[in-house]
């Protein structure tokens, strides 16, 4: 097991302490701080740090960027100062040179995903140096991801060849991204590009479900229900442009409260995915539910995610375990990891009993 949030040990450590939270017990304490020692020594020894970074890089699923807020989330419920100083490691090993170096973009894997942990950690620690490294994101971002592609499709092209359209791996993930940016940073050029790669994605959506497009020039198709790749991820990133009160501008239909209300209506009522698991699977429809209603001040989306829930549930019931991958019901097979096991389906029920526990991929605030 690797460290980082998507399969790691800090989603597990993460999990455990929210379990302890909600139940008010400290049942977990122990095994929840031992998931995190090997990370704990790996960030305060300068050359495992550099080396880690240098393997798992510097996004926000499953590199560096990944692992800030969790750990700002378990220095507030642990108040264990150390951790504090971890995401601090964390955040030094975002180096300047490494997210020049970025050609992802992504929230996944690159520099949008460093940027929503970067700005996750000013908030607690208002230092200078993560805004610096926060804006260099961004510009790296308005830099390149309107005009260039690169060849496999990660990143954005402003109109043509749109191939990765999702959250987790393309346009919207990115606008979201560079809305929250904004959002600090507050430079006109990151809005403009921000709006300009959601209206990209939104229109490209558009033109597939109304047969216009050619599926075959997209990965990951956006019309499913999930927040990884489907429509809620962008209903998110509407909302997050609504709250930024911008739509007063030429923008306002990119971020219309009618298409958000009827995307999220439509996800509510659609019919549960084969996987239960947070990425791409039901669990991530009812965190993304979960999330839109806590944004949106909307109690009727947070009943949406509990349905979804009980049906999930109630499927799981019938089959003895969730189904963590498709054609494999799991009776089996653990797999504790958060994007793609248990611990994120665990996770995503204690929010559901708890909404004030934070939504981890949105990059808080
Ligand atoms: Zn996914």
């Amino acid at each position: 097991m690797g460290y980082d949030l998507y399969n790691g040990s800090v989603g597990l450590s993460l999990f455990l302490a929210a379990l302890d939270r909600a139940a008010s017990t400290t049942t977990h304490g122990a095994l929840t701080v031992a998931a995190l020692r090997p990370l704990r020594q790996t960030l305060g020894d300068k050359r495992a740090r550099t080396d880690l970074a240098d393997s798992i890089g510097i996004g926000g699923m499953t590199g560096m960027g990944s692992l800030l807020q969790p750990l700002i989330l378990l220095h507030r419920w642990l108040d264990d100062g150390g951790l504090l100083a971890m995401a601090r490691q964390t955040a030094e090993a975002i180096t300047p040179v490494r997210i020049e170096a970025d050609s992802l973009y992504n929230i996944k894997s690159g520099s949008a995903g460093a940027l929503l942990g970067l700005l996750a950690l000013y908030r607690v620690d208002p230092a200078d140096i993560w805004l610096d490294r926060a804006r260099l994101c961004s510009r790296h971002l308005v830099r390149h991801c309107l005009t260039n592609a690169s060849p496999d499709g990660a990143g954005v092209p402003a109109e043509t060849g749109y191939r990765r359209l999702g959250y987790v791996g393309g346009h919207t993930g990115i606008a979201c991204a560079l809305l929250r940016g904004y959002a600090v940073i507050g430079e006109q050029e990151v809005l403009d590009a921000a709006l300009g790669t959601l209206d990209a994605g939104r229109r490209a959506l558009n033109d597939i479900n109304e047969d216009r497009a050619d599926r075959g020039a997209v990965r990951h198709v956006p019309g499913g229900a999930d927040w990884c790749c489907g429509r809620l991820g962008i209903a998110l990133a509407q909302i997050h442009c609504l709250r930024l009160g911008r739509t007063g501008t030429s923008n306002v239909s990119t971020c219309a409260q009618k298409e958000i209300t009827a995307a999220l209506d439509t996800i509510g009522r659609a019919e549960i995915s084969p996987v239960d698991r947070v990425c791409c699977g039901n669990f991530g429809r009812v965190d993304g539910l979960l999330e839109a209603s806590r944004l949106l001040g909307q109690h009727r989306y947070h009943q949406s995610a509990g349905s979804v829930a009980a049906h999930t549930l109630a499927r799981a019931d019938i089959n003895g375990a969730f189904a963590l991958f498709e054609g494999n019901q799991g009776k089996d097979f653990i797999h504790p990891g958060f994007y793609r096991g248990l611990s994120g389906i665990g996770y995503a029920l204690l929010r559901l009993a708890q909404p004030k526990l934070p939504c981890v991929w949105s990059g808080g605030g």
